[in-house]
């Protein structure tokens, strides 16, 4: 039984594109229907592989960004000069098939029993997973304290802004702006350092629970804050989008 489980997250399947939707002017969410999908945690990604004409072939992982037991969604940034996801954002269309592997990944997961205090630190798109685990703390009705910090370019650049600003199940929300700001801004500015951390994320005293979730250098930057500040590296989970960041 486990062994099949295993094979058919380890096999590539075609599945079809349900729905295309913008989030931002450079951010979509596709919704994708597998024809067999073994169900997943809040946390996990999957793999995307798409096949030229000529056969080459490039491959990508993707946060999911539904909650366990939603339909499967990724939500994906178009970075100018990349391969896949210009394609992923600007091409793909509902009915088109998709080759997916999934889904994958141990570590970077939460379920309401591992507790917290929950810090949840997005820079960018790294908001992915962290939505996907806000959802399920929300559809499970876990008690469990969460806040999140958000960096974002601009404004413009929230991703699930309408969604985050219900602060569902009671998250306490805040973002920096790195780039610029509306006017009449009053939340943080500026790259995530660890003055802002202890301003905003739980006292280490409470034994918080955080994940980080972005470009290489914005988590790494986070994650040796939050250790700078009493964390311990054990209570620190990470997740590396790759590139150098700019959140
Ligand atoms: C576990 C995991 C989960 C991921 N989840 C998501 C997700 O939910 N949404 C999402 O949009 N992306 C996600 N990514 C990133 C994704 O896999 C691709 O790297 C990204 O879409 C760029 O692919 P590309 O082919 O368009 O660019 P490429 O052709 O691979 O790269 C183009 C240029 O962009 C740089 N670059 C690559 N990745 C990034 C990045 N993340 N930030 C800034 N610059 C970068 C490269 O160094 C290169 O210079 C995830 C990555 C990992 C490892």
């Amino acid at each position: 039984m486990a062994r099949t489980a295993l094979r058919g997250r380890l096999t590539w399947q075609a599945a079809t594109v349900a729905s295309v939707t913008n989030e931002t002017a450079s951010v979509v969410t596709i919704r994708l229907d597998p024809p067999h999908w073994p169900g997943h945690r809040a946390g996990q990604h999957l793999d995307v592989r798409l096949t030229a004409e000529d056969g080459y072939t490039a491959e990508r992982e993707y946060s999911i960004a539904s909650a366990p037991g939603e339909p499967v969604a990724i939500t994906v940034e178009r970075l100018e000069d990349g391969e896949v996801s210009p394609y992923l954002t600007g091409e793909l269309r509902a009915g088109d098939e998709l080759e997916l592997r999934g889904p994958v990944g141990g570590y970077f997961v939460w379920e309401p029993g591992d507790g917290g205090p929950l810090l949840l630190v997005a820079g960018g798109s790294g908001i992915v997973p962290l939505r996907s685990i806000l959802r399920h703390r929300l559809r499970t009705g876990s008690d469990v304290p969460a806040c999140l910090l958000y960096s974002s370019r601009n404004w413009e650049g929230v991703i699930y802004r309408e969604e985050l600003s219900q602060s569902p199940g009671g998250v306490q929300v805040s973002y920096t702006l790195t780039r610029s700001q509306p006017a009449g801004w009053t939340g943080h500015t500026g790259r995530i350092d660890s003055a802002l951390l202890a301003e905003v994320a739980w006292p280490a005293e409470s034994n918080p629970l955080a994940y980080i979730c972005g470009p290489t250098s914005f988590v790494e930057t986070a994650a040796a804050a939050l250790v700078s500040l009493g964390y311990p590296p054990e209570r620190v989970r990470t997740e590396r989008f790759g590139g150098t960041g700019g959140h």
